[in-house]
């Protein structure tokens, strides 16, 4: 858990959110400002800062989080979806706790994403 990271906050239960999915490794929750009819990101509970800081033994939990994603994505029943992973501010990533956006159920507003 880092201090003053939203998504720790949100795993920790310290901020409140709409939680779709939970194991011992992530947690998903719908997008609080969401760029399409369906938008969840996939958290892991250990805080990485973005990909670029990933370790060797981090290749499991990012593997954990596309089959997680195909677990929710498949619940709600999308026959497509992308998944997208923002890489720091040049790649468009704010909030610094690596998360994937499973976007689907329609159009996408990708270049907002
Ligand atoms: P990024 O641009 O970092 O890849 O995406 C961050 C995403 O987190 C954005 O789509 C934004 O709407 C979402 N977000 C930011 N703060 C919160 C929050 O407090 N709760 C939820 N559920 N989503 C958030
Ligand atoms: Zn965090």
């Amino acid at each position: 858990m880092k201090q003053g990271c939203i998504f720790c906050g949100i795993i920790a239960g310290a901020i409140s959110s709409s939680k779709v999915y939970e194991d011992d490794q992530v947690v998903v929750i719908n997008d609080i400002n969401p760029k399409a009819k369906v938008h969840l990101l996939i958290l892991p509970k250990r805080h990485i800062d973005s990909v670029s800081e990933l370790r060797d033994l981090d290749e499991q939990l990012m593997g954990h989080m596309i089959f997680v994603a195909k677990k929710v994505a498949d619940e709600q029943n999308l026959k497509g979806y992308k998944l997208l992973l923002n890489v720091n501010k040049e790649g468009g990533q704010v909030v610094f706790h690596i998360h994937m956006h499973l976007l689907g159920g329609g159009p996408i507003k990708l270049s907002e994403c």
